[in-house]
């Protein structure tokens, strides 16, 4: 038992607190024991984030189809605020520009719209959680629910099924993410999902995966052993990662450790 108990009692987790907690544990520190607010952005959170938006807009009817890409070029600058490298910025917003350009909506007449940005709340032995749920539907003739995450990421498989080696850490994490919130639904609505299935936007491609119970149940039991860990850690070790330390987290520009790596 840890002095950071009392703090810890009142966290509701989610699954980036853990994920953030397993990449960094000096991040999560600061971020929920000394309360430290994010303080610094970057291009691929403010570009991916902004798809995110305007997708969550597409699925409930906020805006119109037709009028999506109009909305993604004369936005764009007032969303999308951070830099990254010239070429990658360009590319990224032509591949936006060109997935919405070829978004096609006519299979979701098949299905009921179960929640969009869907909120969901729950407690495993204990521990709360929050969580938001890209797109949720629902087979208006089988029933079956499928669970949809917006990725701004590549693919995770290859052909065969397997992971790709570059994305074996981002599928695996992501699946846990997903087996994490069929535990909500299956509360809400009494069944699992049959399949979980990523949309990476960008490339315009999907990865779909069946459901499988003992992966989900493997999933409940990460998620509580990583919280125990959480508890009894007292060192928060910073984990240093250049990707993570220069470019993606929050902390990057303050951190300590970054700063006496210089
Ligand atoms: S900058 Fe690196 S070491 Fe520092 S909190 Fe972030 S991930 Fe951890």
């Amino acid at each position: 038992m840890t002095s950071y108990k009392e703090i810890l009692d009142k966290i509701t987790f989610s699954f980036s607190t853990l994920h953030q907690y397993e990449q960094c544990p000096y991040a999560f520190y600061n971020r929920k024991i000394d309360g430290t607010e994010l303080n610094e952005g970057n291009f691929y959170s403010d570009a991916g984030g902004y798809m995110h938006d305007i997708q969550a807009q597409i699925f409930s009817n906020q805006l119109n189809l037709d009028d999506a890409l109009d909305y993604y070029i004369e936005n764009y600058d007032n969303n999308v605020c951070y830099t990254a490298k010239q070429s990658t910025m360009d590319k990224k917003y032509e591949q936006g520009a060109d997935y919405l350009a070829a978004l096609d909506l006519s299979e979701l007449d098949n299905y009921e719209i179960l929640g969009v940005e869907k909120e969901v709340h729950f407690e495993l032995q204990g521990y709360k959680f929050i969580g938001f749920i890209d797109l949720l539907l629902q087979n208006k003739i089988n029933g079956e629910i499928i669970l949809i995450d917006h990725k701004s990421s590549d693919h995770f498989l290859k052909k065969d099924g397997k992971p790709l080696k570059n994305q074996l850490s981002n599928f695996e994490a992501y699946s846990k993410q997903m087996y994490l919130y069929s535990y909500p639904i299956y509360q809400e609505y009494g069944k699992y999902p049959s399949c979980i299935v990523w949309n990476h936007f960008y490339e315009q491609t999907i990865t779909n995966i069946p459901f499988v119970k003992e992966n989900y149940d493997k999933t409940l039991n990460w998620a509580v052993d990583i919280i125990h860990k959480i508890y009894q850690d007292e060192e928060f070790a910073a984990h240093l990662d250049y990707m993570m330390c220069h470019v993606l987290c929050g902390y990057r520009n303050s951190c300590e450790y970054v700063k006496g790596e210089e």
